[in-house]
């Protein structure tokens, strides 16, 4: 896997700078402020907010219908309208608790590198002095998720989806959906 370090001299080589214009929390194309969320993550915003996780959480919103079972795969944070609900004209309201997406947006590392998303912070004359903070964040993130998704794989093959109604399938197990 890519270092924490070379990762950072790759973010430099973006230019990147977040222009704090929240962009990234608003819906500028279908799904594109989906936040997907893990249990640690909704709970550090739950003890940070005292919201509850429904407040919070909303389930992943494409589900899989197959004959009378009906699922999806994790949590994205709650959106109001085309926003994040976090967000209060162009400042997040929970900086210091937002979750991986929102601290290496809009970066994303997989097994084949550094992603860059569109953004409007890219490319400037000043690139950013948090590079080293994203890229060890990344790989963070990256750690998480593939915990996340091993997690998951193993209830698919442990427990059966259950028929009737819908589910959302996390790294803790087969949950109520809720909309
Ligand atoms: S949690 Fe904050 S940074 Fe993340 S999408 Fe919501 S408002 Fe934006």
């Amino acid at each position: 896997m890519t270092s924490s370090v070379s990762l950072a001299e790759q973010i430099r080589g973006t230019g990147f700078s977040c222009r704090r214009c929240g962009s990234c929390c608003r819906e500028t194309e279908p799904g594109s402020n989906l936040v997907m969320v893990g249990q640690e993550e909704i709970t550090r915003i739950m003890k940070a907010t005292g919201l509850s996780f429904e407040e919070i959480a909303e389930p992943y919103p494409d589900r899989i219908c197959e004959g009378d079972r009906d699922y999806t795969f994790g949590w994205v944070l709650r959106r109001i309208g085309d926003r994040c609900r976090f967000l209060d004209g162009s400042t997040c309201q929970i900086y210091e608790t937002r979750p991986w997406i929102c601290r290496t947006y809009p970066f994303m590392l997989d097994e084949n590198g550094l992603s860059v998303y569109p953004c409007e912070g890219i490319d400037q004359d000043f690139q950013t002095p948090d590079a080293v903070i994203i890229a060890f964040d990344l790989c963070r993130r990256y750690a998480y998720e593939r915990e996340q998704d091993e997690k998951i794989r193993m209830i698919i093959q442990s427990e059966t989806i259950p028929a009737g109604r819908p589910v959302v399938i996390d790294a803790e197990g087969i949950k109520d959906y809720y909309g």
